[in-house]
């Protein structure tokens, strides 16, 4: 499989977890501008990524971006676009997620209003303002077809979103509000695939696999250096071919 060659890119939720690896990650890929975006960057949870700034300035760019809020994902763009250069943004990865532990019969109206505010409004609004650097990048490129090298909306889905899967899932995870939002978040996939084609931007939904992070717990089998591993083995080597699809770490395609 290619490996990823963009030359810019934005994670959001970038301060922990798999979205910290994944910038780990792209430094070592050698992409030249990473805006790493959270919601607190002067906060405690942020240090990790603060130290990474530190050690690469002009390369590593701190965003203050809080997905659950539209006004902030609005100046975040009008940041990020006045850092980029006339090559746009070539890859977009929505990261931030969050999961109330709640269930069917336990989940409050709040539960799934935050949720869905932050897995799946907050995707929708991060492509919609950064969409004109996106456009940028595919123009520039002068490559024919799709790929994460020209330009990418990669939105970090789950298994927990497949209408296959949820179903004959034997463990009773409290994943409710959750699931839901990650069908919305694929259907948005869906969506941004159709209606970005004619502009060459590749879009698809891709399952990190279960990792040890704060959401995926100490049980989970892989740890976030081996899914991003994989994320970025797969994303390197998208064509047009998989645009609007869902895929998982290695690759294997998911069902719905
Ligand atoms: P973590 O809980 O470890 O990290 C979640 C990240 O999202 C944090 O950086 C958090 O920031 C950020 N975040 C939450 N709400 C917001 C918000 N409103 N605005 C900006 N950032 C926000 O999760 P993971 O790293 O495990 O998960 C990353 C992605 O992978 C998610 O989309 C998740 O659904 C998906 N995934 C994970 C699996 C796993 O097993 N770990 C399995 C399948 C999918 P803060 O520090 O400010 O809270």
């Amino acid at each position: 499989m290619a490996a990823l060659k963009a030359c810019s890119a934005l994670v959001t939720g970038a301060n922990r977890g798999l979205g910290l690896e994944m910038v780990k990650q792209l430094l070592e890929a050698r992409c030249s501008n990473i805006f790493a975006a959270c919601r607190d960057p002067d906060g405690p949870n942020s240090e990790a990524l603060r130290e990474l700034a530190k050690k690469h300035p002009g390369v590593v760019t701190l965003v203050q971006l809080d997905v659950a809020d539209p006004c902030i994902i609005k100046e975040s763009a009008k940041k990020v676009g006045s850092l980029l250069g006339k090559n746009g943004l070539n890859l977009l990865v929505n990261n931030a997620a969050v999961l109330p532990q709640k269930t069917m019969l336990t989940a409050t109206a709040e539960d799934m209003q935050n949720t869905f505010n932050t897995n799946v409004i907050g995707p929708l609004f991060v492509i919609r303002e950064y969409l004109p650097y996106l456009r940028t990048a595919a123009k520039a490129s002068g490559k024919p077809g799709m790929s994460c090298d020209k330009a990418a909306v990669i939105n970090i889905s789950t298994d927990a979103a497949s209408m296959t899967i949820m179903p004959v899932l034997k463990e009773p995870f409290p994943l409710f509000p959750y699931s839901i939002s990650k069908a919305g978040l694929n259907m948005l996939t869906i969506y941004t695939a159709r209606d970005l084609k004619a502009d060459e931007i590749l879009c698809i939904s891709i399952h990190p696999g279960w990792v040890r992070t704060d959401m995926g717990g100490d049980e989970a089998p892989i740890d976030t250096r081996e899914s991003v591993e994989g994320v970025f083995r797969v994303i390197g080597s998208l064509t047009e071919k998989q645009h609007g699809g869902f895929l998982d770490y290695t690759g294997k395609t998911m069902p719905w």
